[in-house]
């Protein structure tokens, strides 16, 4: 089922959705089944799996120079969506970027995708790879994540890169794609970020999840933003609890987010990682009931591997 019939057949009532990362290279399906099983209870009706491509690391070789050399730590995407849809009979949505595919391996990926009948898709750029300095596409790939909505609204009519298919067999994704409430870090202002999500939206995407924040007056405002600015699809907020001190400072920087004055002073007073811990739990679960009870459509938790603490947060909420 597409995340937005979920959203339809929820009929106003909030649902609760996860997102997972796949293992580093080399582990086993079993570390996302450990993350998701106790989860499950929650009846989330989709779980979004997140991708990562290539990495530049730097590697010291036998004549004592280092190389330049790109490896991928977790890849997998589309098998783990395969398995959880197999496993807990729920709806997968794999996260797909443009960063690292041509226009070509996107179709053949979306093509995959369609012959395992999944069905929703969340539509992202990808970051700059460490030491780009900037995001570079793939050549032929898209440079911007409103092409990649284009490619696969294009597929969901038939169209295919090859115009010598006529009549084709028309996809059928729900696109989902992301949205900034304290806007996009490299966008020179918040409207022009707004505008840009807009057509992303008129190019065929079908709701938007949040980034991260930890201040609800931001999202509440954003909704206002989105509405003035004719945005009228389901927008589900993106949730992270703070688990630890350190993520005070390393949040803001990694997501370009804002911690809020209350919940920095809070932690302030925190003498060890555990009374933080619970700061955290305390301050999402707070989040979350506001959140709720203002009607989003789904409370999307970004679960990064810590169960229990997702699992504590959604207790108190449901
Ligand atoms: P875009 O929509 O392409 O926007 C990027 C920037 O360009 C913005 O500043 C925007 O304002 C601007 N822009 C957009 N369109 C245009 C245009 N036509 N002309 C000029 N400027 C334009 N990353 C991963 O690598 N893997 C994941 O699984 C992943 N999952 C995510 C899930 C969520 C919910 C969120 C919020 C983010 C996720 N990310 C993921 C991170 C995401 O890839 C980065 O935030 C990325 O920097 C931007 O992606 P985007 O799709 O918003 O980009």
């Amino acid at each position: 089922m597409k995340v937005t019939e979920h959203f339809a057949k929820a009929k106003g009532e909030t649902l609760i959705s996860f997102e997972v990362l796949p293992p580093l290279k080399g582990g086993k399906m079993k570390s996302i089944f450990d993350v998701l099983d106790p989860l499950m209870e929650f009846k989330p009706p989709f779980i979004d799996v997140t991708y990562h491509r290539e990495e530049y690391i730097y590697q010291k070789n036998p004549n004592g120079y280092y190389e330049k050399t790109s490896i991928r730590k977790r890849p997998g995407t589309v098998g783990i969506c395969a398995a959880i849809m197999h496993r807990y009979g729920v709806d997968a949505v794999p996260h797909l970027i443009c960063g690292g595919f041509t226009r070509e391996d996107t179709e053949n990926a979306l093509i995959d995708l369609n012959f395992l009948n999944i069905n929703n898709v969340l539509a992202i750029r990808g970051d700059a790879r460490q030491f780009d300095g900037r995001f570079i596409p793939e050549e032929g790939g898209h440079s911007y994540s409103v092409d990649l909505v284009k490619q696969i609204a294009a597929m969901n009519c038939g169209q295919y890169l090859d115009s010598n298919i006529e009549n084709g067999a028309q996809t059928n994704f729900c696109i989902g794609i992301a949205g900034y409430p304290e806007k996009h870090f490299e966008s020179p202002n918040f409207k022009t970020d707004l505008r840009y999500t807009k057509a992303k939206i008129e190019a065929g995407a079908d709701y938007i999840v949040t980034q991260m924040f930890f201040d609800n007056k931001c999202f509440f405002e954003y909704l206002q933003s989105c509405t003035e600015m004719g945005i009228n699809v389901p927008i589900v907020p993106g949730l992270k609890p703070l688990t630890k001190l350190y993520q005070l400072k390393s949040l803001p920087r990694m997501f370009y987010v804002n911690m809020p004055d209350e919940l920095v002073r809070e932690a302030e007073k925190i003498k060890n990682e555990k009374d933080a811990t619970e700061l955290g739990i305390e301050w999402c679960i707070a989040q979350s009931k506001e959140l709720k009870a203002a009607g989003v459509p789904c409370l999307h938790y970004y679960t990064m591997g810590d169960t229990d603490t997702i699992r504590r947060i959604v207790e108190a909420v449901y």
